[in-house]
């Protein structure tokens, strides 16, 4: 039986990407190899329970979604997560998967928006990018956004090299998010502005509507 250790699956609003805003149902698998400096999921670093593929489709398609999110921790840690994706996509859900950038996505069924994480120095786990990630051609570029989280001014330096370097710009989809309460969503505004980045701000959503100081109507 093929399963997958998952830490959570909840349904929610997604917070990040151009499926932004899209009520989603979240698979969120256990076990990261990385230790980001920002990282807001370290619950998921160990704990979790094993679950079928079977099971894990029986409880996504209980909430009635059209869109799916795998992420993490780091999904393509295990080997049966390119099962679920291909069974996701086989029912005809919208699936996206957040990956951490340093393993290739190469295995992963196309019909998936791949949002991949670039991480930046500030992250502390820079220099782990695989380049077997970058733009291959054109019916993988409309599937795949690059994801960067700017901690500081030299991060947002760094990205803007990076993406000019590898020509991501004028390939794909380049989303630039400010770490959460570190850095001013203002201040990433006017410097994506002020540079002439082709860079889209992202904020996370889901963290705005739930964050404390935010009261309801
Ligand atoms: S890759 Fe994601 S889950 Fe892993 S440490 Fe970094 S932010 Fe956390």
């Amino acid at each position: 039986m093929e399963t997958i250790k998952i830490n959570e699956i909840f349904y929610s609003i997604q917070g990040e990407s151009t499926y932004s805003g899209y009520p989603t149902v979240f698979i969120r698998t256990s076990g990261c190899h990385l230790r980001c400096s920002y990282c807001d999921t370290k619950y998921a670093y160990n704990a979790g329970d094993m679950m079928s593929v079977d099971e894990i489709l029986e409880k996504v398609q209980s909430y009635k979604p059209q869109y799916v999110c795998v992420t993490g921790g780091e999904p393509l840690l295990q080997k049966n997560i390119y099962l679920l994706m291909k069974k996701l996509c086989n029912l005809n859900y919208n699936v996206s998967l957040e990956t951490s950038g340093d393993i290739s996505c190469n295995l992963v069924d196309s019909r998936v928006k791949k949002i991949i994480d670039v991480k930046t120095p500030d992250s502390g786990e820079a220099n782990k990018f695989s380049l077997d990630n970058l733009p291959k051609n054109l019916a993988t570029l409309v599937k795949t956004e690059y994801k960067f989280v700017i901690c500081s001014k030299s991060d947002f330096q760094w990205a803007e090299e990076f993406c000019l370097k590898h020509d991501l710009f004028r390939s794909s989809t380049v989303l630039y998010s400010p770490s959460f309460k570190k850095i001013n969503e203002k201040w990433l505004a006017e410097k994506i502005i002020s540079k002439n980045s082709n860079a889209r701000l992202q904020l996370q959503l889901h963290k705005y509507i739930w964050n404390p100081h935010i009261t309801g109507v």
